[in-house]
C-alpha cells in the first residue's frame, strides 16, 4: 500500500492526494467531504474501512413476550453447570438462572489442566477476582505439556508461547536436533522455572509476555465455583430429574423431579455429564463416536506427594496401553493413566500406574466415551460439557470447550424464540470445533512411536486421521507450517479450525520428528544462538516455580498486570478482541 497516497496528511504537515483532490472542488462540497473523512476517522484511509455503528445485539427478554427466554434451567452441578450458570449470571444478569443437582449422581472429579484461555475467561468472562481465585483454589501454573512421547528419549515441549516463537524453532532443530529450544516457555519448562524474578526492590514478574494456563484441583475448584454462583444469585435446587416431558419432539415442556415436584423453563442447558439426560435421552440428538480415532476408554488416577517441588507443565508420559498425566497442586501430583480396557484390565493399569509413581494413593476407575452429539442445540434444549461432547484428556480440552460452548450460547441466546434463532450456526461451529480436536488428538497416537506394545502398535496402524490428511500431505512436502505462504496458511486453518491452530499441530508433528522437508533457515545460525543465550539468561534468573507462585499470592499487584495491562496475553486488549469484555 503506497502510505504517501493514503498517509495522515490531514493530520500531519504531509499532504496527500485527498487534500489535492479537495482543492480543486467548491469550497462548500470540500468542507463536506472533509467533515466525513475527518482525522478521527484517518482521513482518506477512512474509506477504507470504518464500520457504522449499531446497538450491540443483546436484547432484553420483553415481560409481555409469552415466549421470552427468561427462565434458565441449568441441569448439573459440575464444572460444565457451574461454569455456564456463572457465565449466564456475569453476561446477562437480568436472567433467572436455576442450577440443578443430584447430591446422589456424583460429578465425575477430574479435570484439572487448561489451556491459557481459561485463564481469560475465568477473569474477563466470567469477571472472577484472581486474589479470591488464588486464595481458594492455590492454582499451579503450566507453561505447556512436557510430553514423554515420540523417539527423542527427551521428549518434547508444547508451550503456550508457541505463537511467539521468540527464540526459534527452526534453529532450535537445526542446532540441536529437537525443538526443545524455540521459545521462552520451552527454557523454562526444562528448567522447571517460571519467569518471576527477586530484585532487591521486590519481585519483577514477565509473566504477562508468556502465556500460561492453571492447573485447578478440583475439589476446591467445584466448591469455589459454587460459592461464586450463590452469590451471585443463581438459585440452586437440589433434585434428581426423574422424568422429562415434552411438547414436541424437541421442546422440553417441564421436568418432574425424584420427589415429585414440577421445573419449568424458558430454555433447559443439561449439563448432566456423560447421562446427556436431555439432549440424547429426550429430545434425542445421536451420538458420534470418534473411536475409530480414540481408542482409549479408561482412566484410573491417584495423587502422590511431590516433596516441595512444582512442575510448570502438564506432564504426558506414555505407558504400556495409553498414557499418564501428571498435573501439580501446590501438595502433589495428581496422576491418571488413561488406557484401552480393550489392551489392558483396571488391575493392572493400576499396578503399572503405582509402579511408576511408588507411594500413590487409592486407584480410582473412570470410564468415558469420545465423540460428540449431532447438535448441541435442539429446540429449547442447549448442552454444554460431557452431556454434548467429551475427548480423552490429553490436551486438555474439557474445560476449555465448556468455556467456549458457555461463552457461545450466552453470545446468541435469543431474548424471545419467536425470533429467528441461531441454533444451526452454533451446532455448524462447534461440532467443527470439536473435529478438528478429534483429528489433533489422532496425530498424537497415530505418530508416537515411543512404545511397541500392542497397544501402540494398534495406534501406529489404524488411528484414523482421515480429517487431517490434506493438512498432512502439505506438512511432509514442508515444514514448519506457519511459516508457509500466507495464502496455503489460509487453506490449512479452515481444515483444522480449533483453539490450536496450526502452531499446535505442527508442534506435535515435529515433536514426534514426524518426516518433512524442513524449510531452509533464513537466518545465520550465529543469531539464533544469541537469542538463545539471552533467553537461557533470562531463564537462570528466574525464580523455580513455587518461589513464583507464592510472590503472586502475595503480591497482588503482579497478577493486576497480567490482567489489566494494554499489553498482556491475558489484558483487555486481547479480552475484548476475543469478545469477552
Ligand atoms: P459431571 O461432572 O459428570 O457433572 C454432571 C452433573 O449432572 C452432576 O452434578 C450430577 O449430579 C448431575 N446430574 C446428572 N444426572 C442428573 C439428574 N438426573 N438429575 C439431576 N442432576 C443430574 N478437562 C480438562 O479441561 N482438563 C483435564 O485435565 C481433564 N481431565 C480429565 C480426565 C478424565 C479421565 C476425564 C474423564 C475427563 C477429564 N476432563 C478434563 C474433562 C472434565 O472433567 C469434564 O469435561 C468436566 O468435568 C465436565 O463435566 P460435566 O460437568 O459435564 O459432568
Amino acid at each position: 500500500m503506497d502510505h504517501k497516497i493514503l498517509g495522515s496528511g490531514l493530520g500531519g504537515n504531509e499532504r496527500n492526494s485527498l487534500d489535492e483532490l479537495l482543492d480543486t472542488l467548491p469550497a462548500e462540497d470540500a468542507g463536506a467531504i472533509r467533515g466525513w473523512l475527518s482525522p478521527e476517522v484517518g482521513g482518506p484511509q477512512g474509506l477504507l474501512g470504518v464500520l457504522s455503528k449499531v446497538q450491540d445485539d443483546v436484547r432484553r427478554p420483553d415481560p409481555e413476550d409469552s415466549d421470552k427466554v427468561q427462565r434458565i434451567g441449568v441441569i448439573g452441578g459440575g464444572t460444565a453447570g457451574y461454569l455456564t450458570a456463572l457465565a449466564l449470571k456475569a453476561q446477562r444478569p437480568w436472567l433467572d438462572v436455576t442450577l440443578v443437582e443430584s447430591k446422589s449422581i456424583p460429578i465425575i472429579g477430574v479435570g484439572e489442566a487448561t489451556v491459557s484461555w481459561f485463564v481469560m475467561f475465568l477473569h474477563h468472562f466470567l469477571g472472577l477476582d484472581p486474589d479470591e481465585l488464588y486464595a481458594k483454589v492455590q492454582p499451579t501454573w503450566k507453561l505447556g505439556i512436557r510430553f514423554d512421547w515420540g523417539p527423542d528419549p527427551d521428549g518434547f515441549m508444547g508451550p503456550f508461547d508457541w505463537s511467539g516463537d521468540a527464540v526459534g524453532i527452526r534453529g532450535s532443530i537445526a542446532e540441536t536436533g529437537n525443538i526443545n529450544a524455540a521459545t521462552l516457555g520451552s527454557l523454562l519448562m526444562g528448567a522447571d522455572k517460571a519467569a518471576v524474578y527477586d530484585t532487591p526492590d521486590g519481585p519483577r514478574s514477565l509473566m504477562k509476555y508468556l502465556p500460561f494456563a492453571y492447573h485447578l484441583d478440583n475439589a476446591l475448584f467445584v466448591r469455589y465455583l459454587t460459592e461464586a454462583a450463590q452469590a451471585r444469585g443463581v438459585e440452586h435446587v437440589e433434585a434428581q430429574i426423574a422424568d422429562v416431558a415434552l411438547s414436541d419432539a424437541d421442546w422440553v415442556d417441564h421436568l418432574t423431579t425424584a420427589d415429585g415436584r414440577r421445573l419449568e423453563f424458558d430454555l433447559y442447558v443439561d449439563c448432566t455429564g456423560f447421562r446427556s439426560t436431555l439432549l440424547e435421552k429426550s429430545v434425542g440428538s445421536k451420538f458420534v463416536s470418534y473411536a475409530d480415532t480414540l481408542f482409549t476408554d479408561s482412566a484410573v488416577t491417584g495423587n502422590v506427594s511431590h516433596g516441595g517441588h512444582i512442575m510448570p507443565y502438564t506432564r504426558a508420559t506414555t505407558m504400556n496401553s495409553g498414557w499418564c498425566w501428571g498435573i501439580p497442586t501446590r501438595d502433589e501430583n495428581h496422576h491418571g493413566y488413561v488406557y484401552s480396557s480393550a489392551f489392558i484390565s483396571d488391575d493392572r493399569a493400576a499396578e503399572e500406574l503405582a509402579k511408576r509413581h511408588p507411594g500413590i494413593s487409592e486407584p480410582k476407575i473412570v470410564r468415558f466415551r469420545s465423540g460428540r452429539h449431532e447438535q448441541m442445540w435442539r429446540g429449547n434444549v442447549c448442552a454444554i460439557g460431557n452431556s454434548y461432547a467429551f475427548v480423552e484428556p490429553l490436551e486438555s480440552t474439557g474445560l476449555l470447550m465448556i468455556s467456549i460452548e458457555a461463552l457461545t450460547l450466552v453470545s446468541s441466546l435469543p431474548a424471545s424464540w419467536r425470533e429467528p434463532n441461531v441454533r444451526e450456526v452454533v451446532n455448524a461451529g462447534i461440532a467443527q470445533h470439536w473435529d478438528a480436536i478429534r483429528w489433533l488428538l489422532g496425530i498424537h497416537y497415530r505418530y508416537n512411536t515411543r512404545l511397541e506394545t500392542p497397544f501402540w502398535k494398534e495406534c501406529v496402524s489404524a488411528t484414523d486421521v482421515s480429517g487431517f490428511a490434506p493438512l498432512l500431505d502439505v506438512y511432509a512436502n514442508g515444514a514448519p507450517l506457519t511459516r508457509r505462504n500466507p495464502v496455503l496458511q489460509d487453506l490449512l486453518n479452515r481444515l483444522a479450525p480449533s483453539y490450536f491452530g496450526l502452531f499446535g499441530i505442527e508442534y506435535l508433528l515435529l515433536g514426534q520428528q514426524v518426516p518433512t522437508r524442513l524449510l531452509p533457515l533464513a537466518e545465520p545460525i550465529e543469531d539464533w544462538r544469541r537469542r538463545k543465550q539471552s533467553a537461557d539468561l533470562l531463564v537462570a534468573h528466574s525464580l523455580p516455580t513455587r518461589q513464583a507462585l507464592e510472590a503472586f499470592d502475595r503480591y497482588p499487584e503482579l497478577n493486576r498486570q497480567l490482567l489489566q495491562d494494554e499489553d498482556s496475553w491475558a489484558g483487555p486488549a486481547i479480552a475484548a478482541r476475543l469478545g469477552f469484555c
